[in-house]
C-alpha cells in the first residue's frame, strides 16, 4: 500500500494493482509514457473480467486492489465495476488518479473506492495549461468533492519538477489552500521527479528541494507531509499529531515499527491518527 503511495490506508497491507493503457492527460514530464502514450492493444495481453481480478487479489492474499498506473479514468466503466466485485469479494478498492473527471460522474467513480491518491500536479493554471494541457480548477473541485462529500480516504501526490512547479511561493499557496480547502490531515507525499517523455531537459529533483517543499507545507499546517522517490526513512515515517512520536516508522516500502492501536490512536498518547488503520 505504501507504493501507491498511501500511508495512512491500512499501512504495510498487500494490494493487487491493475492498470491498463492510455490518459486524459497530456503531462509532458509523464513518468509512465510507455503506457499512458501507448494505444496499442497488443498490450493488453491479459483477460481480466472484474470476477477474475477479484479472484486473483484473493488467491494472492491481497486485502485490495488498486487502479493506477495509467489514468484509470479513462477506463472508469470497467474500474467501477471491477471495484464493486472486489468489495462483494471483502477486499478494499483503491484508486490512483489525477482527478480530471466531470462533475456529474465524480460520486459514481469515487462512491466505488475506499482510499484515492489524487495528483494535485501544481498550483497554477499556468503550469496546468502549459505542461498538462489541462486545466487545474476541475483537480481542486475533485478534491473537495473527495473530501467532502465522499467516504473515500484521500492521499495527494505532487512530483516536483525543477524549474516548472518547485517555486516556493506557489508551494505555500498550494499548502494553504490543502489545509483551508480539503483540513490539515490530509496527507502530502512531495515526490521527485526523474527524467522523462518530453522533459529530459531537466535534471532530476535535488533531494535538498524535496526537503524545502516538505517544510513549506508543513509550516502551512498539513501535519503529514511525505517524501518519495528519494531516500529519506524521517520524511516518510508517520508522527502522532500530538506527542510527535513516531507512530508508523518506515524503510522504504517496509514497516519496521507501527504504534497506532485497533481505534486509530497513537499508542503514546492516544491521540486519533487521521486515515484507516489495522490494529
Ligand atoms: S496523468 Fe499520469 S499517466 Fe497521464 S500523462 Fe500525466 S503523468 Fe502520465
Amino acid at each position: 500500500m505504501e507504493k501507491k503511495p498511501l500511508y495512512h490506508f491500512h499501512p504495510g497491507s498487500t494490494v493487487l494493482s491493475f492498470g491498463s493503457v492510455g490518459c486524459n492527460m497530456g503531462c509532458s514530464f509523464c513518468q509512465n509514457a510507455h503506457l499512458s502514450k501507448n494505444g496499442d492493444p497488443r498490450l493488453l495481453v491479459l483477460e481480466a473480467s472484474p470476477g477474475k481480478i477479484a479472484e486473483l487479489a484473493l488467491n494472492r492474499n491481497c486485502r485490495a486492489v488498486a487502479f493506477t498506473y495509467n489514468e484509470p479514468v479513462v477506463w472508469a466503466e470497467y474500474a467501477v465495476d471491477a471495484a464493486l466485485a472486489c468489495r462483494a469479494a471483502g477486499l478494499r478498492t483503491v484508486v490512483v488518479s489525477s482527478g480530471y473527471l466531470a462533475e456529474k460522474k465524480r460520486a459514481w467513480f469515487f462512491g466505488a473506492m475506499d482510499a484515492a491518491n489524487i495528483d494535485l500536479k501544481g498550483f497554477s493554471d499556468a503550469f496546468y495549461e502549459k505542461e498538462i494541457d489541462a486545466r487545474l480548477e476541475p483537480v481542486k473541485e475533485t478534491l473537495r468533492f473527495i473530501a467532502r462529500e465522499t467516504d473515500c480516504w484521500l492521499e495527494l501526490t505532487t512530483l516536483i519538477i525543477p524549474t516548472l512547479n518547485d517555486d516556493p511561493d506557489t508551494l505555500r499557496k498550494m499548502g494553504d489552500w490543502i489545509v483551508a480547502a480539503l483540513g490539515p490531515e490530509v496527507p502530502l507525499h512531495l515526490s521527485a521527479f526523474r527524467p522523462a517523455h518530453r522533459r529530459t531537459d531537466l535534471p532530476p529533483t535535488p533531494p535538498e528541494t524535496l526537503f524545502h517543499a516538505r517544510a513549506i507545507a508543513q509550516d502551512c499546517g498539513l501535519r503529514h507531509v511525505y517524501t518519495g522517490n528519494v531516500a529519506d526513512p524521517a520524511g516518510q515515517s508517520t508522527y502522532c499529531p500530538q506527542c510527535r512520536q513516531c507512530v508508523v516508522l518506515r524503510d522504504g516500502y517496509r514497516i519496521e515499527e507501527y504504534h497506532i492501536d485497533e481505534e486509530s490512536c497513537c499508542r503514546f498518547c492516544g491521540q486519533t491518527v487521521a486515515g484507516r488503520f489495522d490494529e
